[in-house]
């Protein structure tokens, strides 16, 4: 799309209305994908071609190498056997609602036969979230890190025993307030060895780091940073509230465990967290944006954009929690459907009924 902005009711949905009459059937979605690859026509994945044309079984054929390609192949959603607009009415959920969507909700609004099948949906879309080469965070950063899950209530058997994760966190702070972009990352502990990486995955070098006087930051001048130390004994001294030393942070680190324990009920395994983690960063450096529909045209050109990722990688060695309604390991439907014909006006109903009904016809008194 090179740097064109995309429109609002040009090159996506200004609504739920807008949506649902743009991808009412699965070849609409699949020419969405198509315009969304190749926006200037087919060129081919493996010679660079661009030219060739559409053949017989839907796909295109170089027309110098002769290699067939589908719309699909090789990104997020090649070789899948859930139809396109469940794809889309996923990615539209996932980026429209506010706090996103569970498997468990998905599963029932699109009538997803099996649990793990609505799980790895929203896992993919997932792992599509972090684009490689995004900008890191810039100015002013709060970084601290925090442990994220543990016991959490309403699991089956009322408590789960979950491990607490150490987690980083990185948040970008207005002067003299106000939040701005953040990133998250699982850590394998509080040393140097661990914090130095991800503040340097994170932060722009030149940035202004304030951390507190923690001994796993020390060193982070040497990395090209300005390195302001906040101690919680001079808070203490000046009378502050030495856990508020890094308010930002704080607040961000509480808002993505009520996330956690609200839409998603607690119920992360702690090798997926880092994948929730990548979406609760997504969600809240568009908090802003005015257009959802934007987010979800974000969501369908990154997956446009995104190798093919296999189940047993989600997996991560870990199985998703079971489904509480086992139906099989089913596809779901598509929910390509011919316009419905107003079925209250040709239903059942008026068949059983002896006599029409015509209210001008009722004795008086009755209604
Ligand atoms: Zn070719």
């Amino acid at each position: 799309m090179g740097d064109l902005q995309p429109r609002a009711g040009v090159h996506y949905p200004r609504s739920t209305g807008e949506f649902q009459s743009w991808f009412a059937t699965d070849a609409d979605c699949l020419d969405f994908l198509d315009w969304l690859r190749w926006p200037g026509g087919f060129a081919c994945p493996r010679c660079g071609h661009g030219g060739g044309w559409a053949v017989a079984d839907g796909r295109y054929k170089c027309a110098a190498c002769g290699k067939r390609t589908s719309v699909t192949a090789g990104t997020l959603f090649d070789r899948r056997r859930t139809p396109l607009t469940v794809w889309f009415t996923a990615c539209w959920l996932f980026a429209t609602q506010k706090d996103g969507i569970s498997a468990q909700s998905l599963q029932r609004s699109l009538e997803i036969g099996s649990y793990p099948t609505a799980w790895a949906m929203l896992h993919r879309l997932r792992s599509v979230l972090v684009r490689p080469g995004r900008d890191r965070l810039s100015g002013t950063v709060q970084v601290d890190e925090t442990f994220i899950g543990g016991d959490e209530p309403g699991l089956a058997g009322g408590r789960a025993r979950g491990k607490k994760v150490l987690t980083g966190i990185a948040v970008e702070v207005g002067e003299p307030k106000g939040i701005g972009r953040c990133r998250m990352g699982v850590l394998a502990d509080g040393s140097a060895e661990s914090l130095h990486p991800f503040v340097t995955g994170a932060v722009e070098p030149g940035a202004r780091v304030i951390t507190d006087a923690w001994q796993g930051y020390r060193g982070l001048d040497g990395l090209g940073y300005v390195h302001e130390r906040r101690s919680q004994a001079a808070a203490r001294a000046r009378g502050d509230d030495p856990g508020e030393l890094l308010p930002a942070v704080h607040r961000v680190a509480s808002l993505a465990k009520r996330w956690l324990l609200g839409t998603h009920q607690g119920s992360v395994a702690e090798a997926h967290l880092p994948a929730y983690l990548d979406e609760f960063v997504f969600r809240f450096n568009r908090r802003r944006s005015a257009s959802r529909g934007m987010v979800f045209y974000r969501v369908l050109e990154l997956a446009a954009g995104h190798d093919p990722v296999r189940f047993q990688d989600l997996l991560a060695g870990k199985k998703p929690h079971p489904a509480p309604v086992a139906r099989g390991w089913g596809h779901p439907p598509s929910l390509d459907r011919p316009a419905a014909n107003r079925p209250w006006r040709t239903g059942e109903l008026q068949l059983q009924l002896p006599i029409p009904l015509r209210l001008s016809e009722y004795p008086r008194g009755v209604l």
